[in-house]
């Protein structure tokens, strides 16, 4: 079900959020040890130690909250077109069988045009009477059915 191409795309997806996420916890862990070296520097009246915690760690938040905004604005744009379209998928192809079984037994008879008997589609004569239900095109030489007024494979009048 799952083609490569979307493999990897779910794979940047989730790398992107797993970065994200990463960046938003270091970035927060580095402003608070940065914040607390701040503070506590400023009470002591000295340059704070950690301080370049608090300057890298502002922007990797904002570049990991841009990230996680990015990857999941891009689960929500995929889960609109691409996820809610395999579960559409999933049950078509549950229901398919039946729907073929259902449509092959509707479809796939054929009359009779001597009798009026139903006759299964494959069939080239009548099981009731024997008559021929499938005549030759004159044109191409295809099978057609027998009370075709055109052939299917050449579109000729028959
Ligand atoms: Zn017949
Ligand atoms: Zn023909």
């Amino acid at each position: 079900m799952q083609d490569p191409e979307k493999k990897k795309h779910n794979l940047t997806k989730r790398g992107l959020k797993v970065i994200g996420i990463v960046l938003l916890l270091g970035g927060l862990t580095c402003t608070v040890l940065g914040s607390v070296s701040l503070f506590s520097s400023i009470g002591r009246k000295e340059f704070p130690s950690l301080f370049w915690m608090l300057m890298i760690g502002l922007p990797m938040i904002t570049i990991g909250v841009s990230m996680l905004m990015f990857g999941f604005r891009k689960e929500i744009g995929t889960y609109i077109k691409n996820e809610s379209v395999p579960v559409v998928n999933e049950a078509a192809e549950e229901l398919t069988p039946a729907v073929d079984a259902v449509a092959r037994a509707v479809r796939e008879t054929q009359i009779c045009p001597n009798c009026g008997a139903k006759n299964d589609a494959e069939l080239r004569f009548c099981e009731k009477c024997g008559a021929p239900l499938t005549k030759a095109c004159p044109y191409c030489g295809e099978e057609v059915g027998a009370d075709a007024a055109f052939c299917g494979h050449c579109g000729k009048k028959l």
